[in-house]
């Protein structure tokens, strides 16, 4: 009797321990329910804000962000070549004189702001890195300015050649008025105090320099490229120039330099790829994407917000590059 009454005991323990144990598991999960949410319903609204930004950005509003964008508009990215000339009236705003701030061969050196403050924190690096001797011999050139340049190279021509050869001619030595990248006001040429004191401190022996290793090793922390290589030169259309670099800003110059391509390449990859997220150096993210009327995948990223934006590069009329610092 004894036995049947602790078998009955034990019994009512393990169903009670059982029953317990399922009640205290039924109440942690509705515990967790309560606390977040049902993770079906997040699918559904999440669903359906992205089929409400579609409607929005298909409809009107497309038309105000692409105002936007172009209100904001920089030209980190903007393109200087002999097939994308720049307009007669293309000015870099705003603009600084760097002279007083960096070594610089001439009493003005104009370049863009966002350009002026990356030379100089680029020198300061230099100084502290021990390197002398390095100097900024060409920033910012007018329409104007490379329009005589061109004239002059055209009339020294002339006694030799009819109007149009002598443009050709020239053509080869100067750059034609807005194709350079000097009127972008992003576009720096570097040299040594050794190649100053020669006839041409603009030459290929540059890249050999103390200089212009630790430029073509550092710059593009700064935001400066490399412009001009010699395995570039087909898509560039120039020959190289180890003294000319360009400011597109940090994530652009590291992404270019890491991956070899110019900024041609790079202009190239971003329409085809429509957009990508990138991390620099400095553990910032970006999203770096195109924007077009017909084109805009990147409106659609969820990271994507137009207080996010640092800087829009109008390649060409109404295309947009569009640079987001998400973090
Ligand atoms: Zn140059």
């Amino acid at each position: 009797m004894k036995k049947l009454a602790f078998v009955f005991l034990s019994l009512c323990v393990i169903l009670l321990s059982f029953y317990s144990y399922k009640l205290l598991n039924e109440i942690s999960a509705r515990n967790v329910y309560n606390e977040g949410v049902n993770p079906s319903e997040t699918s559904e609204i999440e669903g359906d804000n992205l089929v409400d930004k579609k409607a929005m950005i298909e409809n009107e509003d497309l038309e105000l962000i692409l105002d936007n964008l172009k209100n904001q508009k920089g030209h980190n990215l903007i393109l200087a070549n002999k097939w994308n000339p720049l307009g007669e009236d293309f000015e870099p705003v705003p603009i600084k004189d760097a002279a007083g701030d960096v070594p610089s061969t001439k009493d003005k050196m104009l370049l863009q702001e966002e350009a002026y403050d990356a030379v100089i924190s680029l020198f300061e690096e230099a100084n502290k890195e021990g390197i002398e001797g390095l100097w900024v011999v060409s920033g910012y050139r007018p329409y104007s300015y490379q329009s005589k340049l061109f004239n002059a190279k055209v009339n020294s021509f002339s006694s030799q050649y009819d109007l149009e050869t002598a443009k050709v001619k020239a053509s080869e030595i100067v750059a034609i008025p807005g194709t350079s990248e000097h009127q972008t006001g992003l576009a720096i040429d570097f040299s040594s105090s050794e190649l100053l004191r020669t006839s041409d401190p603009l030459v290929e022996a540059f890249k050999d320099t103390a200089q212009g290793q630790w430029l073509y090793n550092n710059s593009w922390k700064f935001g400066f490229v490399l412009r001009y290589s010699s395995d570039k030169k087909e898509i560039t259309g120039i020959i190289s120039e180890p003294w000319h670099f360009r400011y597109v800003g940090i994530p652009h110059a590291q992404y270019m330099t890491y991956n070899n391509l110019c900024l041609e390449e790079y202009i190239d990859y971003i329409k085809a790829e429509k957009e990508f997220i990138f991390e620099d150096f400095f553990g910032n993210k970006y999203l770096i994407g195109y924007v077009q009327k017909e084109n805009h995948d990147i409106l659609l990223n969820e990271e994507f917000s137009l207080e996010k934006v640092i800087n829009v590069s109008e390649i060409a009329e109404e295309e947009y590059i569009v640079t987001l610092k998400l973090y």
